[in-house]
């Protein structure tokens, strides 16, 4: 493709995602497509030679849109938010354009220049001391894999530079509750801890994690011989939006001198508010914090900030020398390569970037402070409609909710509850999940998607009355 023809068809997708972003509400949230349908209208076999390109652009209609369930609807209300402001869009796509890779600092200057000053405003927005530094990874998932990594090598000792994990003579434990994202034990299981050595720390009525409990575990660890390692803290877990109790989670941290790393990785965006930042009150005493813009915030995924207190140490975990990569500044300069697992570094910094000056500080606070009034409002609904409850507290914009209709319970409870939720997502006109709290089907609704109003989710609440009384 010549940059002309680049040109032409640019514009020409640049007004399509336009008139979908314009149009998004006209389509049914959730696809309505069977498994292999999209597949079967793709060939089998890659052309043989280049195809026309406006072909191409017209099967996004064809053949992709029909099978795309829309997390920029104003019905979306699935799993949490995946905002892509479109300011952020154009920030992936000048980063795709330009085509430049972070290797090192020298590899391209602005992007690591960019991304530090970016990942130091968003630490200011979220209310943390200067004390913390940061790095864009593209999940939280891999943000918690590199914590519990870095904790396994301080607690060992840098075992990396011996035998590793396998030549340590004590098993070492991890700690968190059963809310924990499943992200967390993915990252120690990847990071070599082993199942045996995950120990699930009870949860009080909220659904947060018992500090005293934690500390009954590690001793009973130490005093079976394993080696306690770190604490994988939540602010804002996945199913209830709970808040672990950092504070007090980190007398206990400190006492033993565990890894602390907190995951934020959804209601981290609500501290750049500041009446909710009591949610993480004791956060100064992590090791690691997760949060990710490209959830609630914002910012088009992927973009997750990892911020640590000791860098040093995570370079020293990260970090590789080979000689094609060294340059004379390295002294001077940050080369974010050793930040994280993977070496190519794309340009992601500039799309928070372009969303954190179009926006403005304030006009983020305001959306999100929208969003937590729309909340509030459909849980006051709810919470006085009989037959109808809302399970969990609703710190910011997401509800657990269940309709509990007299005389059903159990199984049959869980059917109903299924049965209505699968509804609402079939009738395309909103999109829930439905998930397991305390070994019963519930039904989650997270507000939050840019587009949402008040007048979407007054539409929600009709649609779930009507829903239950089919
Ligand atoms: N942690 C929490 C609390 C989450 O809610 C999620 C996803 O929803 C994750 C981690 C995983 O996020 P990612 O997709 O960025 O790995």
């Amino acid at each position: 493709m010549t940059p002309e023809e680049f040109r032409r068809y640019g514009h020409e997708l640049i007004d399509w995602i336009a008139d979908y972003r314009t149009n998004v509400a006209t389509h049914p949230v959730m696809s309505r497509v069977q498994p292999g349908d999209i597949k079967k209208q793709l060939p089998a076999e890659p052309p043989r030679q280049g195809e026309h390109f406006a072909d191409v652009l017209a099967d996004l209609d064809r053949i992709v849109m029909p099978g795309l369930s829309h997390w920029q609807h104003p019905s979306f209300f699935g799993y949490f938010p995946s905002n892509g402001e479109l300011a952020s869009v154009l920030g992936d796509l000048a980063s795709t354009g330009l085509g430049v890779l972070g290797l090192a600092w020298q590899s391209s200057p602005a992007l690591t220049e960019v991304e530090e000053v970016v990942t130091d405003w968003m630490r200011q927005m979220l209310g943390l001391s200067p004390a913390w530094s940061g790095v864009i990874q593209d999940t939280a998932s891999t943000s918690t894999l590199v914590a519990l990594l870095s904790a396994r090598e301080r607690t060992t000792n840098y075992s990396l530079g011996r035998g590793g994990l396998q030549s340590e003579p004590k098993p070492l434990v991890v700690y968190a509750t059963a809310h924990a994202h499943s992200s967390v034990e993915k990252a120690a299981l990847l990071a070599g801890f082993g199942r045996d050595n995950i120990r699930v720390i009870p949860h009080d009525r909220n659904f947060a994690m018992d500090a005293m409990a934690l500390w009954r575990a590690i001793d009973s660890d130490i005093e079976l011989g394993r080696t306690p390692c770190a604490v994988v803290c939540t602010t804002g877990t996945t199913t209830t939006t709970a808040y672990d109790p950092l504070w007090e989670i980190a007398r206990v941290v400190e006492r033993y001198g565990l890894w602390m790393h907190v995951d934020a990785a959804m209601a981290g965006s609500a501290m750049i508010l500041p009446e909710r930042r009591s949610l993480w009150n004791g956060i100064e005493s992590a090791d690691s914090l997760v949060v990710n813009p490209h959830k609630w915030l914002g910012v088009a995924f992927d973009a997750s900030l990892y911020y640590v207190r000791d860098p040093q140490h995570l370079i020293r975990v990260m970090s590789t020398n080979p000689s094609y990569l060294r340059s004379a500044v390295d002294e001077q300069v940050k080369n974010f390569r050793d930040w994280g697992l993977p070496l190519g570094r794309r340009f992601r910094a500039l799309k928070l970037w372009f969303v954190i000056r179009e926006q403005g500080v304030e006009g983020l606070q305001a959306r999100l402070r929208r969003d937590i009034d729309n909340a509030e409002w459909l849980a006051d609904e709810i919470c006085n409609t009989p037959g109808w409850t809302v399970l969990a507290h609703v710190t910011l914009q997401t509800l657990c909710v269940r309709h509990e209709p007299a005389g059903l319970t159990g199984d049959a409870l869980d059917a109903h509850t299924l049965a209505w939720c699968d509804r609402v997502n079939r009738s395309g006109a909103a999109y829930l999940t439905p998930a397991i709290l305390d070994g019963r089907w519930m039904v989650r609704i997270s507000i939050g998607a840019l587009t949402t109003e008040r007048e979407h989710v007054e539409n929600l609440w009709a649609t779930l009355q009507a829903a239950v009384s089919k």
